[in-house]
């Protein structure tokens, strides 16, 4: 087999998946308040056309596949969907993105239906200023689902932190230090700035750099383990249990080792994140394409992966973040 790989010779071998446009909460950073334009039941990809797509993936040599939304867990069925992945040969890494409100009832089914693990969005460790994040979460739900999670097997469990100047920037050093009893993996992501989402301010932005040297104030970070290709840095702070990631999307991007394609909930292959060309598969796929028909067309998407992005303040993009995954 000729394994996948783009037009600058870097081989993909992970597919992130949008089950759901739809969400149970509105963060300030992706959604407006009234929510997103939803997408009808049609036109969402059924399981088995994800189980399809999926399938011809791992035959081009992608191994490791995460589910992500909009909220995948207000998808019904999102048990038995995990269930069908992992019977797929070649995917050895089925992870989960979740906002974790509903986390706690479904954590130990989908570790026995074969989710590997999660990561949890998680902006603030105050209820109130949780609430007002979110808009509308509970921020003791969440920290429910995290524990649930652990106990069920999903660990690492790792946490999403976007850092948003004035908003929760001063909770970085909160979240560090729950890594130094524990074993907390927190990351932080710096806020991408699209145009389309809240407020697309230049302010808001705190870089990576700026968040390192908060911490560092509690020790020194040691370099710790390799992502696998992954955006995100891992330090440990000397002596602590867990280990800090540092994700910068915007300052210093991590196009050079993109391992990634991505499918949006309507079935389209979004080569780049940030770019909003797309590939259909749900129009072939309704029309009768079979397995090699779609391996065909991820290639098309992988020779169309262009080599890096200009994310810069106020960027506009055609999609939300919700329709994306992430
Ligand atoms: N609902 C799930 C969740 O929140 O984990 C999965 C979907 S959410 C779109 C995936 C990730 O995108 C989350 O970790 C979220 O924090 C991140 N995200 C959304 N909008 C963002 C933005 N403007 N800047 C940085 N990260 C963002
Ligand atoms: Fe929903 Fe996740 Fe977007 Fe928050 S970040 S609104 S939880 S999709």
């Amino acid at each position: 087999m000729t394994r996948l790989s783009d037009s600058f010779q870097r081989p993909l071998n992970y597919l992130r998946v949008s089950v759901t446009d739809r969400c149970n909460l509105r963060c300030v950073y992706c959604m407006p308040p009234e929510g997103i334009p939803l997408l009808s039941h049609e036109e969402i990809l059924h399981y088995e056309e994800i189980c399809t797509i999926a399938q011809a993936a791992a035959e081009l040599g992608i191994v490791k596949m995460r589910l992500t939304g909009g909220e995948p867990l207000v998808r019904s069925g999102l048990t038995n969907l995990v269930a069908m992945l992992s019977q797929i040969r070649g995917i050895d890494d089925i992870s989960l993105t979740t906002n974790a409100e509903l986390l706690e009832r479904f954590a130990a089914d989908l570790k026995s239906a074969g989710l590997h693990r999660v990561n949890v969005s998680l902006d603030s460790l105050r209820s109130d200023r949780f609430q007002s994040i979110t808009r509308v979460g509970r921020l003791d739900n969440v920290l429910r689902g995290i524990g649930a999670a652990k106990n069920a097997g999903l660990g690492p469990v790792k946490t999403n932190t976007v850092v948003i100047r004035g908003v929760n920037d001063d909770e970085v050093i909160a979240f560090a230090q729950l890594t130094i009893e524990e074993d907390w993996h927190v990351r932080f992501i710096e806020y991408m700035p699209f145009a389309n989402g809240d407020d697309a301010a230049d302010d808001l932005l705190v870089p990576i750099s700026e968040i390192k040297r908060n911490i560092e104030t509690l020790g020194r970070l040691e370099p710790t383990y390799d992502s696998g290709g992954g955006p995100a840095k891992y330090f440990r702070l000397q002596g602590s249990k867990g280990t800090i990631g540092f994700i910068s999307p915007v300052s210093e991007h991590f196009c050079a080792s993109c391992n990634r394609l991505r499918l949006t909930a309507d079935g389209k292959l979004r080569p780049c994140l940030f770019s909003d060309d797309e590939i259909d598969l749900r129009g072939p796929l309704r029309d009768g394409a079979g397995v090699g028909d779609i391996k065909r067309l991820i290639r098309e998407a992988a020779s169309c992966k262009p080599e890096g992005h200009l994310l810069k303040i106020g960027v506009s993009c055609e999609r939300f973040m919700a329709q994306i995954g992430g």
